[in-house]
């Protein structure tokens, strides 16, 4: 398969460029160059360029990137034809906060469920979602392979073997907990925390110059 041939790097961008390019889209442009994409998406033109040649669109001196070219190689590589469905595991302050946004806005992704302990929570529905019991998990997480986990630190080990066993193939992780999980599975960790200490020791450190 074509996307079997895309950096790990480059895919990484590919939701960056496909929200840019699907409001330009929406705006009816229909060409953009990648100095344009480069100013509005904060990615350096020549690795928007060489990101490109690997979708095979190749931009025109003086004319840039043909838009709906571009859509449809983002629709079909991100699976945007086709409704992913992820579950939520741990409905406390920050999981409240992703079940009240709506993702599918700007893409094709959609929390279709969410998983508590807390009987005050489980039977309820945040933002259109709603809310079962942890223990029901394999009862009715049918063929969801994606996760978002925002469970308390004690917890997160226990529940990642659980959704391991059930089945599931990638996990967003929001706790601090490294997680391990078998070779099969991936997980991506976003720990708000760190990412807030690290920007603050990079102002106090690393102070930009105004240009
Ligand atoms: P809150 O103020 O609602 O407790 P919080 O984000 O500070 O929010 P946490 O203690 O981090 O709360 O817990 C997050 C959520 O995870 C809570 O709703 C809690 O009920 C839930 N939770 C705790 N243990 C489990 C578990 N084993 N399985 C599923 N959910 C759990």
């Amino acid at each position: 398969m074509k996307q079997n041939k895309i950096p790990q790097a480059t895919a990484k961008r590919l939701p960056l460029y496909y929200r840019y390019l699907n409001n330009l889209n929406q705006q009816g442009k229909k060409r953009v160059s990648s100095k344009e994409l480069s100013e509005a998406i904060k990615v350096d033109s020549a690795t928007i360029r060489r990101d490109f040649s690997y979708f095979g669109a190749l931009g025109k001196k003086g004319y840039g990137y043909n838009v709906e070219y571009l859509l449809g190689f983002f629709r079909s590589t991100l699976d945007q034809h086709e409704l992913t469905d992820v579950a939520l595991i741990g409905v406390g302050n920050l999981g409240t906060a992703f079940l009240n946004y709506n993702f599918t806005k700007n893409n094709n992704i959609q929390i279709k469920m969410a998983f508590d302990s807390d009987e005050e929570k489980i039977g309820k529905v945040y933002g259109g979602i709603p809310v079962y019991g942890i223990d029901e998990l394999t009862e009715k997480l049918g063929d969801i392979e994606v996760a978002i986990l925002t469970v308390p630190v004690s917890e997160a080990d226990a529940i990642t073997e659980k959704l391991v066993d059930i089945g599931i193939k990638g996990i967003l992780n929001f706790t601090p907990v490294r997680i391990t999980v078998p070779d099969n599975v991936r997980v991506h960790h976003i720990d708000l925390t760190v990412e807030l200490q690290a920007l603050v020791y990079f102002l106090k450190h690393y102070p930009l110059e105004s240009k």
